[in-house]
């Protein structure tokens, strides 16, 4: 018995794209199904998240057309990391892996074939990494390496050059679904499950049609909430600048001092001057002290597993 692979595929005011994208996608899954590597149970899932054009529609037509379309609907907008969960979570118990990519074929749509091989050779998760950045504006590569570079500097685990387009298999979709936090970073919490996984590398094409919907606005909030949800090193950073201050201060009183001893006595401004720092530094570190609870509190609250099983003989 073969298995069966969903694709997961979430769509903002996406209509000038999905009839290109169905087809496309149509021809491939075709091509898999034919081929006997996953079973005829197969479907592609476009999930609404709350369009205001006629993405629902062409949706709603497309599963009255062909059984291999489904289609998930959000309530309102709720952007593409909540959309694509929301997306995945649904039809998790109707299949064996699913593949989530955007619907705009930047995520080129090949890609899907290595996957799927490299599931049915047994790897749980597999991700596609951009080869290259060709198509990207200077400043969107720029920007976007940049936050790979900052995100590893953290010490949150993500793939270098890795979005959400990756395979999940069902095991791993059902430890997704132990993830309590509200804050979404997939390409964060993804790499935390553990299982095994696999990289395939794809060439990033251009949009196929329409504009992007993720403005630089929302690229930086989607990188602070990584940040924010996957590190706790600005805390530290705050006590390490307080350490540094202390010990400046201390040094300079420490020489204060010793001119006082010396009989060259400082002038009070200067003294004054220090004793500030070292105040600022004393405060910034009860600072991060304070931090590090709060940071212990926000681990607990987004409750994450604490250990998956792979395996128990
Ligand atoms: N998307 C979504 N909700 C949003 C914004 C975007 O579901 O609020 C979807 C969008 O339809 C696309 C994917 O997320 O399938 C990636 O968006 P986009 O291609 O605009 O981002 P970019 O590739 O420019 O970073
Ligand atoms: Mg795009």
């Amino acid at each position: 018995m073969s298995k069966t692979l969903y694709l997961v595929v979430p769509c903002y005011n996406e209509e000038e794209v999905l009839p290109e994208t169905s087809k496309r996608l149509r021809a491939i899954m075709a091509d898999l199904i034919g081929s006997g590597k996953i079973s005829s149970e197969s479907r592609i899932c476009f999930v609404d998240d709350g369009s205001r054009d006629r993405t629902w529609e062409m949706i709603e037509d497309l599963h009255d057309g062909d059984p291999l379309f489904r289609g998930v609907k959000l309530s309102r907008n709720r952007g593409h990391q909540n959309a694509l969960l929301g997306g995945m979570m649904t039809v998790r118990e109707d299949c064996d892996a699913l593949i989530s990519l955007d619907a705009d074929l930047q995520d080129d749509p090949n890609a899907i074939l290595q996957m799927v091989d490299k599931w049915l050779d047994g790897a749980d998760i597999v991700y596609g990494v951009r080869s290259a950045r060709k198509t990207d504006t200077f400043f969107k590569r720029f920007t976007a390496e940049g936050f790979y570079k900052v995100m590893e500097w953290m010490g949150a685990k993500v793939v270098f050059n890795h979005a959400d387009y990756r395979l999940m298999s069902a095991r791993a979709l059902d430890a997704l679904a132990e993830y309590r936090e509200v804050n979404l970073f997939l390409r964060g919490m993804v790499p935390t499950i553990g299982y095994r996984t696999e990289i395939v590398t794809y060439e990033r094409n251009e949009r196929f049609a329409g504009e992007s919907k993720y403005p630089l606005k929302k690229m930086l909030a989607l990188a602070w909430n990584g940040i924010t949800s996957f590190s706790t090193r600005p805390l530290d950073l705050i006590v390490t600048l307080g350490v540094v201050l202390c010990a400046i201060a201390a040094v300079m009183l420490l020489i204060c001092a010793g001119r006082a001893i010396w009989g060259v006595s400082p002038a009070a401004v200067e003294v004054f001057s220090y004793s500030l720092w070292l105040l600022g530094g004393i405060q910034l570190i009860a600072l991060g002290v304070v931090g590090e609870y709060v940071g212990k509190i926000y681990a607990e609250v987004k409750g994450r597993p604490r250990y998956i099983i792979e395996k128990y003989l």
